[in-house]
């Protein structure tokens, strides 16, 4: 099966673009020297309970539905759904329902008609990797932004990516900049 799974935020679409615009509304901003963080409580300077609050409030604001694309996401997965590629989305943003509505119609606004699965209900504070094993008999290529997450994918034997940023500099397995970058190097001559 012509089959690619993949991470949501910071992969194929840029929620941390919008999360920054709504902190900066309430007073919060990124400290400089802070990008290669993962943890947005040492980004914005608060509480580690505090940014995880912020999160799933804004989580459920309805902005799920209006997260714009990461880079060249639209144009790549497109192009891979043209060539017979499919997607199955895992993607952690809590356990409300109306969130993960909004997620996937934000999704299919985009990309179209390109996924099998989109997955939301993925506890954010736990590993992906029991969510993986089922794909653990696949070759299949598995792309992400958080450096746990990529590493539960090597753990049940996917083919990981992780998408470049600051943040996740300490995974030293296969990386690209963006979806051109991944496309020339798995998908180009299949
Ligand atoms: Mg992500």
């Amino acid at each position: 099966m012509k089959k690619i799974i993949t991470d949501c935020d910071g992969v194929l679409l840029d929620w941390a673009f919008a999360f920054n615009i709504w902190m900066r509304e309430q007073g919060h901003f990124v400290l400089p020297e802070t990008e290669h963080h993962f943890d947005l409580s040492k980004r914005y300077g608060i509480p580690k309970d505090e940014a995880v609050e912020k999160v799933h409030y804004f989580n459920q604001l309805g902005v799920l539905g209006f997260i714009p694309a990461y880079k060249d996401s639209v144009e790549y997965v497109t192009r891979l759904a043209r060539e017979g590629w499919r997607f199955d989305v895992i993607t952690a943003i809590g356990q409300d329902k109306y969130s993960h509505e909004l997620r996937r119609a934000n999704l299919l606004h985009l990309f179209g008609d390109v996924f099998d699965s989109i997955q939301c209900n993925v506890d954010f504070m736990k590993s992906k990797k029991d969510v993986l094993m089922k794909y653990k008999e696949h070759n299949y290529v598995w792309i992400e932004d958080r450096t746990e997450c990529a590493k539960d994918g090597d753990e049940v034997g996917l083919k990981s990516y992780i998408m470049d940023h600051p943040y996740n500099k300490d995974y030293s397995g296969r990386r690209v900049n963006n979806w051109k970058d991944l496309y020339d190097r798995e998908f180009a001559n299949v």
